[in-house]
């Protein structure tokens, strides 16, 4: 007989519990708000080094991932307000100054280049993601990378090299739905504990939500003040479940 799951896998309701809770206790301001996605990425490491044992043990997975890889990040990348914010303060406390500049930079070009593509149009036109170092294809936002890029895990090299190749973003890269349902869990929560507290939140394209909050003054009191800052990237509910199953 198989052995029982013991994997705890997050749900909406549970995740946006966690996460009110937290609000509750730490109040919500920066500090506070960035701190949380700091924590509900630690935990979601947590979740992927279970379910990938998990998957290994019952179902022979094995993660064909490895820095260096990245075929898969030639296309658009949904995140949560919070999480924009997050990679904002990463760009400004974790690069030098020159190596800052170039990489706004890089992100602000980007963004225009690729307004109005969807991650299917991205991936034809091989648009590498902004935080794709050039020279190795690492992730240049490691530590501080999504929720929905954590979650990528391909069984299989060969997939993703071929859909690559063959620039088409339908080609299955055999992963499984669990890894995602922590990332699905998480943008649920920010959505459902954050806008009882008045403020506005929904996906976003990255690159135009870091665009926004450059340009904005003061962007994260303005918008936890309940403006509603990102509509110029918010993404449609077909992209965001698209991204989502494809990676
Ligand atoms: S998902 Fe595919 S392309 Fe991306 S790191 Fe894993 S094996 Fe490489
Ligand atoms: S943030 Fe990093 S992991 Fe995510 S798509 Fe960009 S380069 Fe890839």
């Amino acid at each position: 007989m198989a052995a029982k799951s013991t994997l705890r896998i997050p749900t909406p309701e549970s995740a946006t519990a966690l996460l009110s809770r937290y609000l509750d206790e730490e109040g919500l301001n920066e500090d506070s708000l960035l701190r949380a996605v700091d924590l509900i990425q630690q935990r979601t490491e947590v979740f992927l080094d279970d379910a990938l044992a998990e998957v290994r043990d019952t179902a022979g997975f094995e993660s064909a991932c490895a820095a260096g890889c990245g075929y898969c990040c030639h296309t658009l990348v949904s995140v949560s307000p919070p999480e924009a914010f997050f990679v904002a303060r990463h760009v400004e406390t974790a690069f030098e100054p020159e190596q800052r500049e170039a990489l706004k930079a890089r992100v602000l070009a980007y963004a225009e280049r690729t307004q109005g593509m969807d991650g299917a149009q991205r991936y034809v036109a091989r648009e590498p993601c902004p935080f794709l170092r050039e020279d190795d294809w690492y992730c240049g936002l490691h530590t501080a990378r999504p929720l929905v890029c954590r979650a990528m895990h391909s069984g299989s090299l060969p997939a993703c090299r071929k859909a690559y190749e063959t620039r088409d973003a339908t080609v299955p890269t055999n992963t499984m739905a669990v890894f995602f349902e922590n990332t699905k869990a998480y943008m649920s929560a920010y959505v459902s504990a954050l806008r009882p507290r008045g403020v506005a939140v929904y996906p976003v394209e990255l690159s135009t939500a870091l665009a926004i909050i450059w340009r904005e003054p003061d962007a994260i009191s303005r918008w936890l003040g309940g403006e509603d800052l990102f509509d110029g990237a918010r993404m449609g509910a077909r992209e965001v479940v698209r991204k989502v199953v494809r990676r």
